[in-house]
């Protein structure tokens, strides 16, 4: 039997959740319907607990009364129910089972998909001496951090498997090759936080190779590169 959850929290974690999706719709981190949100609702242990999250197959542009439920530590539903959780529920209920957090964000964004492809075969995108990476709290001068990337298998129970030896407990974020990342916080606002840094970095490190090749060709052969920009 799960957890009793009292009204209120579900309806709290039900609006923490609405506004995150508003917000994330609006920057267009939801194409195709993809992405899934959850949010902790009551923890009892690693082995017994209940979150809120999206349902499947929605799309989170639009916002409806059904856009949420109740599941336990196996991703079931825990009230009666016609909506579904999506299949990736499971790889919440690992992390929440694995880390406690409060909250877990997971969207797919060309700058993740096509940056943890690069870095597949290395298992972790390595970034260093970006300021943002202070929001993971890591303060060191020049810090250097490797974010886990996990292949993405068809069956979801695969990836979940992985999930408890992958995560490095000093980078709140996991990212599946060629799909998207799951960032996580003890609440909403430090998972939205994890979250948007991680994008950021996804981002510099995609520009930096970029130009860094441009910088190459350019050593290389200077008339290919004003040949290239003016054709
Ligand atoms: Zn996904």
């Amino acid at each position: 039997m799960s957890l009793e959850v009292a009204q209120e929290c579900k309806q709290r974690a039900f609006a923490e959740l609405h506004d995150v999706k508003v917000l994330f719709a609006n920057r267009g981190w939801f194409p195709g319907t993809s992405g899934n949100l959850s949010v902790m609702v009551e923890y009892g242990s690693p082995s017994d607990f209940v979150f809120a999250v999206t349902a499947s197959g929605k799309d989170k542009t639009v916002h409806t009364p059904e856009d949420f439920l109740l599941v336990d530590q196996h991703g079931r539903p825990t009230e009666t129910t016609h909506l579904k959780p999506s299949a990736e529920t499971l790889i919440h209920c690992e992390i929440y089972r694995t880390m406690g957090a409060g909250a877990i964000y997971h969207v797919h964004t060309v700058y993740n998909n096509i940056i943890s492809e690069l870095y597949e075969d290395l298992g972790y995108i390595p970034v260093e001496k970006v300021e943002l990476i202070k929001a993971f709290n890591i303060w060191e001068q020049d810090a250097r951090i490797e974010i886990p990337v996990l292949p993405n298998f068809a069956e979801i129970p695969r990836i979940a498997e992985l999930v408890e030896e992958a995560i490095n407990p000093q980078i709140p974020g996991i990212v599946l090759s060629n799909h998207g990342i799951y960032a996580w916080g003890a609440n909403s606002f430090e998972a939205k936080r994890h979250l948007e840094a991680f994008e950021f970095l996804f981002e510099y490190v995609y520009r930096k190779k970029l130009l860094l090749r441009d910088f190459e060709m350019f050593k290389a052969e200077p008339r290919n590169l004003h040949a290239k920009s003016i054709s």
